[in-house]
């Protein structure tokens, strides 16, 4: 796979191609080294471009995720090497704070600058390294958006976001070791980026016939392929398989060289983009905080995506009531209009207009006329190329990612303006304009803002002041498995997006397993394996609940186990004295290795009085073919036998919630208990005096919870509620963009 990936994209970007499309196509990046593990070849990079004198940018999160790799590999290899680390309490921003605290520290001898992170730090570096005339590196730490080998900086200079001239890097270092670690929302981010290419390529189609714009076929079937790579990927995205994410990062390195080889941005930004920029500049004018610019371009792409298909439901084009809606276009008012919208930008994109003057009557009785003539063509372009809303909507949930503007803070009023003077922010051509034009932009964006706003209220449940105050006192999450975060080998859907949103809220989490059969490192790596990251210290098991009891009260103590290798390992590393005979106590655990002579071993020291201890009481373990007899039922035989009870472990037990409050060191209604099954999972959070949270993902149905007597305090359909609720109280913010 990593040959394929590096010789497709390394071919394209050596060769110099005349086109048929009549432009010289050049990618402006002269290595791009897709792989695993492939930090190591940096030193022979720079070996082949003779430098020595290496400068390294990263920020506080970059730095952790590969500079020190980096760092440490270029050291171990003799480069002079002086390091950058932006210090930022909050998220760094590609604004003149930034460009001027890197122009103060960079030296005056840097032969090339190693830039180490992804949007924010490669815009810096990249308008640094042009304007010091220093050619620059790219070491991606996420496959978050495209903009990676582009030829230009967006930077915030005077509040504003406007597009500067830079230098591409001359490599693009891409670790799939490192991306697949980004944070979950980075992906998710990426791929609207992505889907966004739908759109822009559509607009290019348009602006051919109605600009006359230069447009290549060829370039268009590139960037359709790797879009087509990355939506089939979407679930070995979200599980950070390395097959998966290195389709998404490869696609989105290649939409960017296809801009270098256009020499604009055509075949990877076209209306969507247009509204995403909109969007970004009524945020930060607002002083609200940022969204990732992948997520926006996401739910742009579903919008404008509406607006094409309303648009090709029309029957006949209605030229004269455009010609009338244009007569009455007044200049004057639409001056106001971006003045009270854009605020401080405004100026900026007045003048913009002043010189295209894409707004005068002139010219739209010439695009018009067009139009009129190359209709045909044009729906049939739409038809060829514009994919059904339905289709976007479901990519981009298959990625649970957000989908209505209303989930990253846009309201009806602010959507409907972005639509009408959306395309105000560039002067490219695409549907936008295309409906003002036709003189329906107005009627239908009140049609897309009804498609949205009133989905909004089916599928953003509202939440309640009681619930808010409940979710929002909760500083620890504690979560069942299997049935809760997965099903067998399979990872419920939203679980992993959940677990991020805990930790953006600054809130925390754990696992809590009664599985006496496994230990804590085996559920590390089967979480691996379904892209959930986490600290073995994160994995809480019944095995170190009743660990913790034997050193406390019985140390020293001499016990006989019924237990398989797993429980036998963590009791042997807990210092735990096994033996055969003469034991202390007697202790039984979920034994998928149960031999009946050591059961009937095991009954004969109760009966003789030996106490008698239980890892879990659960009766039976769910597997894909059902169930099978858990600690519960073989400790019901020896009480068959025996006459005697032990004393069980594990949740519900007061063992565990103790354990619990002193491993989280919080007050017990600052912790809530998440699990899918009522007499374990529910049972421990309402007698700990914890919030107890049931999911119907697993064990319980309805009827169960209604006949059951055992009550939890909220009740979900799985986690995936629950993060939206979380969403409603935290709404999305970037403080995971590095
Ligand atoms: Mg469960
Ligand atoms: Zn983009
Ligand atoms: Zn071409």
């Amino acid at each position: 796979m990593n040959n394929l990936s590096n010789l497709s994209i390394q071919d394209l970007i050596h060769k110099e191609i005349m086109c048929s499309c009549g432009k010289l196509h050049r990618a402006g990046v002269k290595d791009i080294i897709l792989g695993e593990n492939i930090l190591s070849t940096i030193p022979t990079l720079f070996a082949k471009y003779q430098c020595q004198n290496l400068f390294l940018v990263a920020d506080k999160n970059t730095y952790q995720a590969a500079g020190q790799k980096v760092e440490q590999i270029l050291r171990e290899h003799g480069f002079d090497l002086t390091l950058h680390i932006f210090q930022r309490e909050k998220l760094l921003v590609a604004d003149e704070k930034a460009i001027g605290e890197l122009t103060i520290r960079i030296n005056k001898d840097t032969d090339i600058i190693v830039a180490v992170g992804s949007g924010t730090i490669n815009d810096i570096v990249k308008y640094i390294a042009y304007k010091l005339n220093i050619p620059y590196i790219i070491v991606a730490t996420a496959p978050s958006m495209d903009g990676y080998p582009s030829f230009v900086a967006p930077l915030i200079t005077g509040n504003l976001k406007v597009t500067y001239e830079a230098a591409p890097p001359r490599a693009i270092i891409a670790d799939i070791e490192i991306l697949k670690k980004a944070p979950l929302d980075m992906f998710k981010a990426g791929i609207g980026d992505m889907l966004g290419k739908y759109t822009a390529l559509c607009d290019w189609a348009i602006a051919r016939i109605i600009n006359n714009e230069c447009y290549c076929e060829w370039i268009v079937s590139l960037v359709k392929k790797s879009v087509e790579k990355c939506i089939e990927n979407i679930a070995g995205i979200l599980k950070r398989e390395e097959r998966a994410i290195a389709y998404l990062t490869e696609g989105l390195i290649l939409s960017g060289i296809a801009m270098n080889f256009m020499g604009n941005s055509r075949p990877a930004s076209g209306s969507e983009h247009h509204l995403s920029h909109c969007w970004e500049i009524i945020f930060l004018l607002r002083g609200k905080e940022a969204v990732l610019h992948g997520t926006k371009v996401g739910i742009a792409t579903i919008v404008i995506t509406k607006l094409f298909k309303l648009l090709q439901s029309r029957k006949a084009l209605n030229l004269a009531a455009a010609r009338e809606k244009v007569a009455k276009f007044n200049q004057e008012k639409w001056n106001q209009k971006i003045n009270q919208i854009f605020l401080d930008a405004a100026p900026l994109i007045i003048d913009q207009e002043t010189k295209s003057r894409k707004n005068s009557r002139a010219q739209h009785q010439k695009r018009l006329q067009l139009i009129e003539e190359k209709w045909p063509e044009i729906i049939k372009i739409m038809d060829q190329m514009v994919p059904t809303v339905e289709k976007v909507e479901k990519i981009l949930q298959e990625a649970e990612a957000p989908v209505n503007p209303a989930q990253i803070g846009i309201e009806a009023e602010t959507f409907y303006h972005s639509l009408i003077y959306g395309k105000e922010v560039r002067s490219c051509y695409g549907i936008l304009q295309l409906l003002w034009d036709l003189g329906l932009l107005e009627k239908l964006s009140k049609e897309v803002v009804d498609y949205f706003f009133s989905k909004k209220t089916a599928m953003v449940i509202s939440i309640s002041e009681k619930e808010k105050d409940i979710l929002k006192k909760i500083k620890c999450f504690i979560l069942d498995m299997d049935g809760t975060f997965y099903l067998g080998n399979n990872i419920i859907g939203g679980a992993l997006s959940f677990t991020e949103k805990i930790k953006k809220c600054g809130k925390t989490f754990y696992f809590f397993t009664n599985n006496s059969s496994r230990h804590a490192r085996y559920y590390q790596d089967k979480l691996k394996k379904m892209g959930c990251l986490v600290k073995q210290e994160d994995i809480l098991t019944a095995n170190q609940v009743i660990l913790k009891y034997l050193k406390e009260k019985h140390r020293d103590q001499k016990i006989y186990l019924l237990g398989n290798n797993y429980l036998r390992e963590d009791f042997i590393q807990g210092g735990v004295h096994l033996v055969e005979e003469h034991p202390d106590l007697v202790i039984v655990g979920f034994d998928t290795t149960l031999e009946y002579n050591r059961v009937a071993k095991a009954c004969h020291y109760i009966r003789r009085g030996i106490p008698f201890l239980a890892v879990n009481p659960d009766l039976n373990c769910p597997v894909e073919e059902g169930f099978i007899p858990d600690c519960g039922s073989i400790c019901a035989m020896i009480t068959a036998s025996t006459g005697v009870k032990p004393l069980f472990f594990g949740k519900p037990s007061f063992y565990t919630q103790q354990f619990i409050l002193d491993y989280t060191r919080l007050k017990a209604e600052e912790i809530a208990y998440i699990g899918d099954r009522l007499y374990t999972d529910i049972a421990m959070g309402k007698k700990g005096g914890m919030v107890a949270i049931l999911v119907l993902s697993g064990e319980t149905s309805r009827e169960d919870l209604a006949n059951s007597s055992v009550k939890p305090d909220l009740v979900y359909p799985s986690l995936k509620e629950i993060k939206i609720r979380l969403d409603e109280i935290y709404p999305e913010n970037t403080s995971f963009k590095n």
